[in-house]
């Protein structure tokens, strides 16, 4: 994998971030990891209009960013701290979507409801609302990236991260979709959901471990 791979990679995610309705305008932020370096959103533009070389690459043990007439996206320091505090991690995607956010706004913990969600992202943890860009938000995020593939933030959005980036989008769709299975569920009754046990069958199922395998193949 090149640096001009995953320059293409992010372009082809970006794109699917949009067109899936996960953010809209200029909100998000995505990176991907290639060794000692992370390449990330610049600052201001709308995911699918950012161009191959237009991505940021930043140093990940100083922080030092490459020299170019763009600035990082103003959660350069959230991406930063996660790639630094979770040394596995290939890609974190920040977004935006409609019913996550719905959901932060009535509850915090997200149930596990159904197998692929339970597969591909297991439980979703959740931070309370803080303002954007801060110091505080990147710690906030840092802190519970080695917890959990998947971070609620109050009023705000989500936080994905995986082993590349196909898997953090996937995870992010995967819990897009969970919010809004749990708040149409929720709309008419109580919802039923896995218990623990439940949850913990999938995770040993063969099968399962084969399709996360797939996931974790880039193409
Ligand atoms: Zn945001």
């Amino acid at each position: 994998m090149s640096s001009l791979d995953i320059r293409n990679e992010l372009c082809k995610y970006a794109r699917k971030i949009v067109d899936h309705g996960l953010v809209v305008g200029p909100g998000g932020n995505i990176s991907a990891r290639l060794e000692n370096s992370m390449f990330l959103s610049p600052s201001g533009f709308a995911l699918e209009e950012i161009e191959p070389e237009q991505w940021i690459e930043v140093d990940i043990p100083s922080g030092e960013i490459s020299d170019t007439k763009l600035r990082p996206s103003s959660e350069v320091l959230m991406h930063l701290y996660g790639y630094r505090q979770k040394p596995d991690m290939g890609a974190m995607i920040h977004t935006h979507p409609p019913y996550c956010i719905a959901f932060t706004l009535v509850e915090q913990n997200l149930p596990i409801m159904f197998p692929d969600q339970a597969a591909l992202v297991g439980k979703t943890l959740y931070i309370p609302y803080l303002i954007p860009t801060t110091d505080l938000l990147a710690n906030a995020v840092a802190d519970k990236v080695t917890e959990a593939s998947s971070i609620l933030l109050g009023n705000h959005g989500l936080v994905t991260t995986g082993r590349n980036l196909r898997e953090a989008f996937y995870r992010t769709q995967v819990v897009e979709e969970s919010a809004k299975i749990y708040l149409s569920a929720r709309a008419v009754g109580n919802p039923v959901v896995l218990t623990d046990q439940e949850f913990a069958d999938i995770a040993a199922l063969e099968s399962e471990d084969y399709r996360i395998k797939l996931l974790q193949q880039m193409k």
